[in-house]
């Protein structure tokens, strides 16, 4: 949640050359590392795969477990690290005490204008900065899981149906698709017992404003063994959901996020093997219809290591809305692939997200803001205007704020998209600065100024980082690819992440609609593709 403060700009420092400096390494590869200006000698390595996929996020997680238990050997590359957790860990970093952890190493950030001085990581959150917007996408073994707050909602039939293309077939998805989700999440809402505990004052404040206004209330389910969080609050381990701490990755683990469920899934099949580090730089086609991927293995800090070149039969692109359609459009635009879809790095969309910090000088919601999350009001009844507000803790910063956080969403007409651009080398976001204007002035702002009441303050942080964590879209499924994820007209090709949905998530948080059309997606794939094209 503490991304919403990240500004900056993240500029492909990709040495166009180092997969051809590392071929003149083919045969003879010799052991070294690029640091500072000077270029050393860089191993290369080239292998062979069944299928690559780039990414291990909810997609890339989905992809992997599905291929692999319909025995199909999977490697999966990941640019960042593994985030291992358990009681009193110290894995995540904190708001209060910001390291280099937070923060992915391309990254140029800035708090608020200050440029913040960390030594290069290969931390947790990149921020694709835009015209207009920026966008945050996660990194490491899990994605976006990692540092999300793990709201985990499925969306209603009629919005769902207003935004999704019918033939994804909304009775399916309920029955099947959706559920699947929810049980390898395994979700749940907060217990009574927790909510009644000083440190959910916030969340009680917001279910007793809420329903004050007349506005419908609900528990939000969340991909969380809550039993951690009632045993903090016995002292049994230092707090990590109870404070707040969890914004940026939940220490004391009883989460369920994608590194510790899918990938540990896949995995387990013997037949799954996750390359951290990796980091694809260029994919290409080629002259026999395979697929070229151009890798850069480093170490933490982001020095290159090694130049890998991988050749494989089908290519996963699960490298998240942004990053896959930044990899896809500079394919396209030189020349690496021919023929994509002229829609490539269009219908990108927000989500609509708003981040409010909310406060009340004189009552504040109590010393501890107990997280992730609790309840939400979920107003969708109509489909093209449906909003989601939800309270969320505000991370310990060692004094009472007297505030906590209002998160907002919803269903928004607003489109940006990416463009190639020759000069960098690279496809910049472009969005329109009053993209979701409408739904923003007319619902999602009115609405937490109700909830918020008088006599306290609303802080709209978008207005000052126009901000989104939910980028969907870019590689839209019915223009850039079908519904199960092929891209059209490049067989063996596939986009199974944020890319692939229509630039928004029908009023929910994105996670598990990405997560159960990437779970439909591959019902298909194993029946139809495995065997020919996979
Ligand atoms: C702070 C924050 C809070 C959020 N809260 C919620 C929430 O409560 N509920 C919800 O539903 N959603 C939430 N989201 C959004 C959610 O995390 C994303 O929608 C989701 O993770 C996207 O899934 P994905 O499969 O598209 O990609 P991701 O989960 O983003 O995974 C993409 C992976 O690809 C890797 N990658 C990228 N480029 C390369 C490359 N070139 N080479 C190799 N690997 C690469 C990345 O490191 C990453 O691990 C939140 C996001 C953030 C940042």
């Amino acid at each position: 949640m503490w991304g919403y403060i990240l500004s900056g700009f993240s500029r492909r420092s990709f040495l166009a050359g180092a997969a051809v400096a590392g071929a003149a390494f083919v045969g003879n590869p010799v052991a070294g590392a690029r640091t500072g200006a000077r270029t050393e000698r860089i191993p290369l390595t080239r292998e062979d795969h069944r299928v690559v996929v780039i990414g291990s996020g909810f997609g890339g997680g989905v992809t992997a477990l599905r291929l692999a238990e319909a025995g199909v050997p999977v490697t999966l590359l990941e640019r960042g690290l593994r985030w291992p957790t358990g009681p009193d860990a110290d894995t995540f970093p904190h708001a209060a005490s910001p390291d280099k952890r937070i923060l992915w190493h391309r990254s140029n950030p800035q708090l608020f204008g200050t440029p913040l001085a960390f030594e290069p990581y290969a931390g947790l959150l990149e921020a694709v900065v835009g015209d207009n917007m920026t966008a945050l996408c996660a990194a490491g073994v899990g994605g976006g899981s990692l540092v999300y707050q793990g709201m985990t909602l499925q969306p209603a039939q009629h919005v769902f149906e207003a935004n999704f293309p019918q033939e994804l077939d909304w009775a399916t998805m309920d029955r099947v698709h959706y559920p699947r989700v929810a049980r390898m999440l395994q979700l749940a809402t907060a217990p009574d017992e927790l909510i009644a505990s000083p440190n959910y004052e916030a969340a009680r404040t917001f279910a007793r404003n809420a329903t004050r206004e007349g506005y419908p209330v609900s528990k939000i389910p969340m991909p969380i063994d809550w039993n951690y969080a009632l045993a903090e609050l016995r002292g049994e381990m230092k707090p990590s959901y109870t404070n707040g701490d969890g914004a940026l990755g939940v220490n004391n683990g009883g989460k369920h996020s994608v590194d510790v469920t899918y990938i540990a899934a896949a995995e387990a099949t013997g037949l799954v093997t996750v390359e951290t580090l990796h980091e694809v730089r260029d994919v290409e086609r080629a002259p026999d219809g395979r697929w070229t991927v151009y890798v850069d293995r480093t170490d933490a800090s982001g020095t290159v290591v090694e130049n890998k070149i991988l050749t494989t039969k089908a290519l996963v692109m699960a490298a998240g809305s942004a990053n896959t359609t930044k990899l896809l459009l500079r394919a396209s635009a030189t020349g690496r692939i021919p023929d994509m879809p002229d829609a490539l790095g269009a219908g990108w969309g927000t989500n609509a997200d708003r981040i409010y910090v909310w406060t009340d000088p004189v009552n504040g919601f109590g010393e501890k803001g107990g997280g992730p999350v609790i309840y939400g009001s979920l107003q969708w009844d109509d489909p093209t205007a449906a909003i989601t507000v939800i309270q969320a803790s505000f991370p310990p910063l060692g004094l009472d704020s007297r505030s906590t956080v209002m998160v907002g969403y919803g269903v928004s007409s607003g489109r940006g998209r990416f463009v190639y651009d020759a000069a960098i080398d690279d496809a910049v976001l472009q969005w329109p600065r009053e993209g979701d204007h409408e739904i923003q002035t007319s619902r999602i702002g009115p609405v937490a100024a109700r909830i918020a009441g008088p006599s306290t303050l609303l802080v709209d942080t978008n207005a000052v980082v126009p901000t989104t964590w939910h980028p969907l879209g870019g590689a839209n499924m019915g223009s850039v690819c079908d519904l199960e994820g092929r891209v059209l007209g490049q067989p063996g090709l596939y986009v199974l992440d944020g890319a692939l949905m229509p630039g928004n998530s029908a009023a929910c948080n994105p996670s598990m609609t990405i997560a159960a059309v990437a779970e439909r997606a591959l019902d298909h794939l194993v029946v139809e593709d495995v065997g020919t094209l996979i």
